[in-house]
């Protein structure tokens, strides 16, 4: 399995989220999983590379070039591309994944997960879409897409699109549970 993965590039945050990053990036090693990532050596990007390449995964990263002149690049992932833009990273980091996993972050996490969770909305992604709820740190942002339900900004079925977990433990298992977004869905997506 292959897994494309967004999280936070900053180190202050509290370390119940690096906690919880090298929780998950243990459990992706046991579970022969390669991560597809942002590329970077800082926050909870920084975290998931150490921790997946000390114990013997696999990690790709995929940076704009941008990024790699002012030495954001993680140095020992050797695995890395560069794209001439941010849209290209974005959209080459969904080529041949089985899934998408959304870590804690900040705006551009949230930009990251919006966009996928909108091509997933058009048909244009069905894979799996998993929100890891750390301490509940994106119940707000459950609020904000439920309220787009509520006021029928979109359907209450598109809420399945995506799926909310508490622990790193359960993220792989809730991908292989959600399974692909089949093409009743996708026509139901394309129609409201
Ligand atoms: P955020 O969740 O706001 O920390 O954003 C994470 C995303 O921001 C990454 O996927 C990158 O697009 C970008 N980013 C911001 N700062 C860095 C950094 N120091 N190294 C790599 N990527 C970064």
């Amino acid at each position: 399995m292959r897994i494309c993965v967004y999280c936070a590039s900053s180190e202050r945050i509290n370390r119940k989220y690096f906690e919880a990053t090298e929780r998950f990036a243990l459990e992706c090693v046991k579970s022969n999983v390669e991560v597809v990532y942002g590329g970077g050596s800082s926050g909870l990007m920084g975290r998931l590379a150490d921790v997946i390449l000390a114990n013997g995964g696999k990690i790709k990263g995929i940076m704009p070039k941008f990024m790699n002149d002012v030495e954001w690049a993680h140095k020992l992932v050797a695995d890395m591309e560069f794209t001439e833009s941010m849209h290209e990273r974005k959209a080459k980091f969904l080529v041949d994944v089985d899934g998408v996993v959304t870590l804690p972050g900040g705006t551009g996490t949230l930009e990251e997960f919006l966009e996928v969770f909108t091509l997933k909305r058009l048909g244009q992604f069905s894979k799996p879409i998993i929100v890891l709820n750390t301490d509940g740190y994106y119940d707000p942002l459950k609020v904000v897409l439920q309220r787009c339900v509520e006021e029928e900004f979109m359907l209450d079925r598109h809420m399945e699109m995506c799926t909310f977990v508490q622990q790193p433990e359960e993220v792989i298992p809730a991908i292989r549970l959600a399974g692909d977004w089949n093409e009743d869905a996708l026509r139901f997506a394309r129609l409201t």
